[in-house]
């Protein structure tokens, strides 16, 4: 596959034909979603964090269950932290939910509850990345400003680079000329919406894309499916990360603040549990302390030796 020069790729005209190209197509095509209703930064946020490693679909009914329980920025950060992990129950990545909250209490403690407008300021919040940073800017501020998640780098890597893994640090200037004055929300929105529906990874729609002209990987071939997915299934059942959890569902599903003991936790998570796998247990149980998802409640001396009486919580 070969590149285009960079000063075709970039020329002011390929600049206008691929930003005409895909608001053309986001108009025709653009889904309904809750987060494009809302300009409440908070609101956006918490799609964010939950969109991350997420698909849509999945993140529409616990988004809404989410803000309904903690509909302001002031009512997530006092929450009692094990409420927020329980009702993130479902979808993963769990850390996100404590991030999340973290970040709810910075912008309550250091910004009076306002959520800051500086990206700067906003990278500075736990768990807000460069990305996530720039989707508050832009879809709550309506900042015109350029950031992409994985979807809108593949596109622009594509058409301006042939889809050669180009980074972030060389695609961020072409990026930038692309967001158009004072419409950057939709701008971004769209770009979003085509690398999530249409120049997808594995079925790219090259055949009926409006960019073909000037997409330099055009004709990029369809990927067949294959069976990789069940393998990641094969792979995940039975790993450290499967049984991280399986603790926490137990956690979760215990009422009592006291919680579990180490023995009782070991035996809910595996049939096959014996006193051996303790470290192996306290292992588990230690990450999730310190990605602040469990908390030993007692005896806390004797914990680090994993003594099978040691009682184990959420936070
Ligand atoms: S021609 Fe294919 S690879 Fe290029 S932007 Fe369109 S769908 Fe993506």
């Amino acid at each position: 596959m070969t590149t285009r020069t960079s000063y075709r790729a970039e020329s002011p005209e390929t600049i206008d034909a691929v930003r005409t190209g895909i608001l053309t197509w986001f108009e025709r095509h653009r889904r309904t979603l809750p987060w494009r209703e809302t300009r409440d930064p908070y609101h956006i946020l918490v799609s964010e964090v939950m969109l991350q490693q997420t698909q849509v679909d999945r993140v529409i009914p616990y988004y809404h269950r989410f803000l309904e329980r903690f509909p302001t920025v002031q009512e997530l950060a006092s929450a009692p932290v094990a409420e927020v992990i329980r009702l993130w129950a479902g979808l993963g990545y769990n850390r996100r939910a404590v991030n999340l909250q973290r970040a709810a209490q910075a912008v309550v403690e250091s910004h009076d509850g306002a959520f800051p407008h500086d990206l700067g300021q906003l990278r500075a919040l736990p768990g807000v990345g460069e990305y996530t940073a720039g989707a508050i800017a832009c879809f709550a501020f309506e900042q015109d400003v350029a950031f992409a998640d994985t979807n809108m780098r593949r596109v622009l890597d594509r058409v301006f680079a042939g889809e050669t893994g180009a980074s972030w640090a060389s695609l961020s200037g072409v990026a930038e000329r692309l967001v158009p004055a004072g419409d950057g929300w939709r701008w971004n929105q769209a770009l979003m919406e085509f690398g999530a529906l249409h120049c997808t990874s594995r079925k790219p729609l090259c055949g009926l894309c409006p960019l073909q002209a000037e997409c330099a990987a055009f004709p990029v071939a369809q990927q067949p499916g294959t069976r990789k997915p069940v393998k990641q299934e094969e792979a995940f059942v039975g790993s450290n990360r499967f049984y991280r959890g399986r603790i926490l569902a137990v956690l979760r599903d215990h009422p009592d603040t006291a919680g579990v003991t180490l023995h009782e936790l070991g035996a809910q998570v595996r049939d096959d549990f014996s006193p051996e796998q303790l470290p192996w247990l306290v292992d588990l149980v230690r990450g999730l302390e310190s990605d602040g998802l469990a908390r030993v409640a007692e005896p806390r001396a004797s914990y680090d030796a994993g003594p099978p009486e040691t009682r184990i919580a959420l936070p």
